[in-house]
């Protein structure tokens, strides 16, 4: 059986960023930029002053005390300024173009306005609140390199530049086939013995929320005629995620059926609980996951295998979930043999965070799934934690707020 981190790097190995494409600005957020973006314009794009005030010569107010008659104004979005006459002060706004002729601004507080004239209290530096034509950034320059994760700031500075496309990987189309003979969808009636198809919706969701398309294909019944028709449509996507039938019962049909149709497996079970029947196989250069039927296995094994490898695919750098420290609010025993992720609430208080095990640790308790925010990872060659235990968790949630912090 593979261990946990052996099975993410083979398949990590197996999962490329896709090609290059555009996306809309106002759609290309929590995207990965494919090239480096560069600058098409300086940035500030004139020169301007960065406060409200009078634009000088630096040199004509070389002490504070000085006063200037004040000629003309220049304001944001207004006419453009005439050069600034030797010996006189131009009202400038924030954001309004200097005059040529001016190097230095003096704000608005330390100046007393007295009709036609302005004296300054303070002396005039040269340069000093006036933004300089590309000193932010020069035209050609790198405003955003390539890998970047687009986020509010990053979405402004393409804005900034006028940018209405973004360059970025293409999104992959994940096929989801959810097999079984009970199962139908919601908003059917329930036959006796018959379930709700969750896991396809649960999992739809899931790739939605890692920025992938999720394409639900109909329910494949158990027999290999229904698999080879689903999977054989299935492949015509990006990755295929298929869920049950990858276990031992004489109806988990996935492996048979994947072989006949010729599709290369990998590996066929992974040490942990919940999730051991995690099948992975390549046709081509499509991948393949079979996850476990159990709607809890199938989700954990979402998390901790598809979730990194639809991310090295969309093209982030950082795929791998992000871990933090937990102590254990409770003592837990459990058989050894597999790393155990067990579900969590966590309270944060301070620098502390502790662990609350949802009672339910079933592989098929729905319920337990409602707002849970980690994954405790119980090491395999240990049964008794008593409370209080250090215990590494993986996050499900970037941030999920707690008590009120205290940022001053
Ligand atoms: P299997 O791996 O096919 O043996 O399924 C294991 C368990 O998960 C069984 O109780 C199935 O009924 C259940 N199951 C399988 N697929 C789904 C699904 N799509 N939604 C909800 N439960 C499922
Ligand atoms: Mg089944």
């Amino acid at each position: 059986m593979k261990s946990i981190g052996s099975a993410l790097s083979e398949m990590l190995e197996a999962f490329h960023p896709l090609s290059h494409t555009t996306a809309p600005l106002r759609e290309a957020r929590d995207r990965v930029t494919c090239v480096d973006v560069l600058a098409q314009h300086d940035l500030p794009g004139f020169d301007n002053s960065a406060m409200d005030g009078y634009a000088v010569r630096s040199s004509d107010v070389a002490t504070a005390g000085v006063t200037l008659p004040v000629v003309g104004e220049s304001r944001a979005g207004g006419e453009l300024p005439a050069e600034l006459s030797p010996g006189s002060a131009m009202r400038i706004f924030t954001g309004a173009p200097m005059p040529a002729g001016a190097d230095s601004v003096i704000i608005q507080e330390n100046s007393e306005r007295n009709g036609a004239a302005v004296q300054f209290l303070v002396s005039a530096a040269p340069g000093s609140n006036v933004r300089l034509r590309g000193s932010d950034l020069r035209r050609g320059e790198v405003c955003i390199p390539a890998g970047t994760v687009i986020d509010a700031g990053a979405i402004g500075m393409l804005a900034s530049q006028g940018l209405l496309e973004v360059p970025v990987h293409r999104r992959p189309k994940v096929a989801i086939v959810a097999t079984g003979d009970e199962l139908r969808e919601p908003g059917e009636t329930l036959p006796p013995g018959a379930i709700y198809n969750s896991n396809a919706h649960a999992l739809a969701a899931a790739v939605e929320s890692v920025g992938a398309e999720a394409w639900i294909l109909p329910i494949a019944r158990d027999n290999a005629e229904d698999l080879g028709k689903a999977f054989n449509n299935a492949f015509t996507a990006d990755v295929v995620v298929c869920c049950g039938g990858v276990s031992v019962g004489e109806y988990d049909l996935v492996d048979t059926t994947l072989q006949q149709l010729g599709v290369e497996l990998r590996f066929h079970k992974v040490a942990m609980k919940p999730g051991k029947p995690l099948l992975f196989a390549m046709r081509g250069t499509t991948p393949f996951v079979g996850l476990p039927g159990n709607p809890v296995s199938s989700w954990v094994a979402f998390e901790l295998f598809m979730r990194p490898c639809l991310r090295r695919m969309l093209g982030h750098s950082l795929v791998h979930p992000r871990t933090f420290r937990v102590k254990l609010g409770h003592s837990h025993t459990r058989s050894m043999g597999r790393v155990e992720l067990a579900r969590a609430r966590l309270t944060i208080d301070g620098d502390t965070t502790t662990a609350h095990l949802i009672a339910q640790q079933g592989s098929g308790s729905l319920p337990s799934l409602v707002a849970v925010d980690a994954l405790v990872v119980f090491p395999a060659d240990q049964a008794a934690f008593p409370a209080g235990s250090e215990l590494t968790a993986v996050a499900l949630h970037e941030a999920r707020g707690h008590a009120t912090p205290a940022l001053g």
